[in-house]
């Protein structure tokens, strides 16, 4: 072995130090689109993330104004969108459990399955105004540290105490809008990736 010197500038400085950055992205994704992978790509450049894990959560049949797509749906399009993405994971933890899992909880199991790294809860400024509402937030708060991105002017306000990192990107697109739009009829692949619309178009999702 040579004790020449080592080609560091190639590694991320997290690389370096040793210290995995893994970004939890918890959502429903039905379906992920150009919003979701652009948030996450410009959470990796700012905060120099090891990894993203793309957690789709459960849905409750019941609650859903219209029919959406299957657990097995959304992570096959999750799958497909993140296909070119080295940094990106899904992982079926929310999906698979018996009971509906909280967001404190999957960030306690992947503190269990991680303990040295950093991690961190990728949301919305949605979310971030909704999570006092969430079970336990102060269980989660005490695990992570948030990753908020702007969304459409909601304000984003400061939690005293909370580790946070506010991160400015603008990318108009909804789920919501999109499921509406198929569902009038419209084309799937504005703010898709061209894979993930072909999925949808396939499995005929979204039509009334
Ligand atoms: P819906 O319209 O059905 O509520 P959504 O587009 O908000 O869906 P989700 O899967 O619910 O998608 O979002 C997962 C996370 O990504 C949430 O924290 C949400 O705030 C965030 N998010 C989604 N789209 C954007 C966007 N365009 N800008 C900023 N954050 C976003």
């Amino acid at each position: 072995m040579s004790d020449g010197p080592v080609a560091i500038s190639e590694k991320s400085p997290s690389e370096v130090s040793g210290i995995t950055r893994i970004a939890l992205f918890g959502g429903t994704f039905d379906p992920i689109h150009l919003g979701h992978t652009g948030i996450a790509r410009a959470a990796v450049g700012a905060l120099d993330l090891t990894r993203v894990v793309f957690l789709p959560c459960r849905l409750s049949p019941h609650k859903q104004d219209q029919p959406g797509a299957t657990g097995r749906q959304r992570m096959e399009m999750i799958r497909l969108a993140t296909r070119d993405l080295a940094w990106a994971e899904v992982d079926d933890h929310d999906l698979v459990a018996a009971e509906p899992v909280y967001s404190y909880r999957s960030a306690e199991h992947f503190r269990e399955r991680h303990p040295a790294a950093r991690l961190f809860w990728l949301l919305g400024a949605d979310q971030w105004q909704a999570l006092p509402r969430w079970r336990h937030p102060e269980r989660l708060a005490a695990v992570v540290e948030f990753i908020v991105i702007t969304r459409g002017g909601i304000p984003l306000d400061s939690r005293p105490g909370w580790r946070w990192h506010p991160l400015e990107v603008d990318l108009p697109v909804s789920a919501t809008s999109i499921r509406e739009r198929i569902a009038r009829g419209g084309p799937a692949e504005a703010d898709l990736d061209p894979e993930v619309a072909s999925f949808i178009t396939r499995e005929g999702l979204y039509r009334r």
